[in-house]
């Protein structure tokens, strides 16, 4: 398992947010997964999907006074989108949810029709995935997914309080970019159109890997090929993430079947 902690961590944080609470710690939750893991058997990847929800059976709209229900479930999973040729992106018609109207960082399952509203509209106009500019227009993020841009040599994203996930992956990928290749890494607000004078650009997300985006509003991204700073974070990543690179081990939680 890639990072379980953390998950549980911002979890734990996000249910918090929406007055619930995990009924477990961070470690007990951790360990309930990789025993439900183990007795799954499985021999393919797998996507992990925690949820703490609301059980009580009354009708109402509030948070207050009403029981917490929590379920893990787990699915093999292959490509939530394509990894090495590179992905074709729409700015999507929607905006993402604003911090003040529903926070996108809590991850709550209701704000993911912002998300499927992007997506669908990306995917039905024949791109593969949506990039979400914020309310002021800025860019945010991929319908389920963060972005890095590359510029003049330096990775850039947009910062935490751009109505984003505070994804692990992107955290992941700041670390490696600056441990491992020495890239200054700059968390900014990012223009829509410095997206089409980028050299390079990428998805991120535990789902999505690191996807190499080769093309936006059918302008070609740098020469249309995923490109070189995508590519050796990708290797990069790929390696810790299967534990083929015993560089950051910390991050990995073995199940032994
Ligand atoms: N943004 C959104 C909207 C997401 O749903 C996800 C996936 N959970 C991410 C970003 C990436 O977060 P992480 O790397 O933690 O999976």
């Amino acid at each position: 398992m890639f990072r379980l902690a953390e998950h549980f961590q911002r979890m734990t944080g996000n249910a918090r947010m929406l007055h619930m609470a995990l009924p477990h710690s961070v470690d007990e939750l951790c360990d309930i997964t990789v025993e439900l893991l183990r007795r799954n058997a499985f021999t393919t990847d797998v996507y992990v999907r925690p949820l703490v929800y609301k059980a009580t059976e009354e009708i109402g709209i509030r948070f207050h006074n009403l029981r917490d229900g929590f379920m893990i479930v787990t699915v093999p999973f292959g490509a939530y989108v394509d990894t090495t040729a590179g992905i074709r992106c729409q700015v999507s018609s929607w905006r993402r949810m604003d911090d003040n109207v529903a926070p996108p960082r809590s991850k709550s399952s209701g704000i993911y029709v912002n998300s499927a509203l992007a997506k669908t509209e990306a995917v039905l106009n024949g791109f593969d995935e949506a990039i979400v500019l914020t309310q002021d227009g800025h860019v945010s993020e991929g319908s389920a997914e963060n972005i890095f841009i590359v510029r003049n040599g330096d990775l850039v994203t947009p910062p935490v309080s751009q109505n984003i996930v505070e994804g692990i992956t992107r955290e992941t990928l700041m670390t490696l970019a600056r441990e491992e290749l020495g890239i200054e890494v700059v968390e900014r607000a990012v223009d829509r159109s410095e997206l089409y004078v980028a050299d390079e650009v990428l998805l991120c997300g535990t789902g999505a890997e690191v996807s190499p985006v080769i093309e936006i509003d059918r302008r070609a991204i740098g020469d249309g090929e995923p490109g070189a700073i995508t590519r050796r974070l990708q290797g990069l990543y790929f390696g810790v993430c299967k534990g083929e690179d015993d560089r950051h081990a910390d991050w990995l939680t073995p199940v032994i079947r």
